[in-house]
């Protein structure tokens, strides 16, 4: 008997007729996996001695390597789910945005939108746990009273006209 390849391998451990997503977009039902998961929940799978991540290897497959800074996304939402059409691959950025996880997102976000640092000294903590900024916080007072100061000479040397 020739021993069976990685492909073969693989096929044995999938459950095709695994739930069907309602997610729009998502066609057919998942291929779940009845091999090996991790403590997340995702399907892993031993290939030239090493552990994968076996949905990893189902995109590699049918896709090609995976893209340079690219994660594979189940667009299923189901982690044992090695579906090649059910896989994706998305920046890590938009990964996380998909995983509905947006407080994760920004908890990793080590600057502000206008780039200055979440450091120690420019980061308040609002009461519902998210950071604020103090250099924007003060470019925003700034702003309010640069635009009063405007508005009242303006308005005293009117009414002097007047
Ligand atoms: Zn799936
Ligand atoms: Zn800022």
């Amino acid at each position: 008997m020739p021993r069976p390849t990685a492909a073969e391998r693989f096929a044995r451990f999938i459950n095709p007729n695994g739930p069907i997503p309602l997610i729009r977009g998502v066609i057919g039902r998942c291929h779940e996996w009845t091999g090996s998961t991790d403590q997340d929940g995702y399907a892993r799978f031993w290939i030239d001695g090493r552990n994968r991540r076996a949905y990893h290897y189902a995109y590699e497959q049918s896709h090609g390597p995976i893209p340079a800074g690219h994660d594979i996304d189940h667009h299923c939402r189901n982690r044992r789910c090695v579906r090649d059409s059910h896989l994706r691959a998305l920046t890590h950025r938009d990964n996380v945005l998909a995983s509905g996880n947006v407080a994760a997102y920004r908890a990793a976000q080590t600057h502000c939108h206008r780039g200055h640092p979440f450091d120690e000294v420019n980061t308040r903590r609002r009461k519902n746990g998210t950071r604020a900024c103090r250099a924007c916080a003060r470019a925003r007072k700034t702003k309010q009273g640069a635009t009063i100061h405007q508005i009242t000479p303006a308005t005293t040397s009117r009414k002097r006209a007047a």
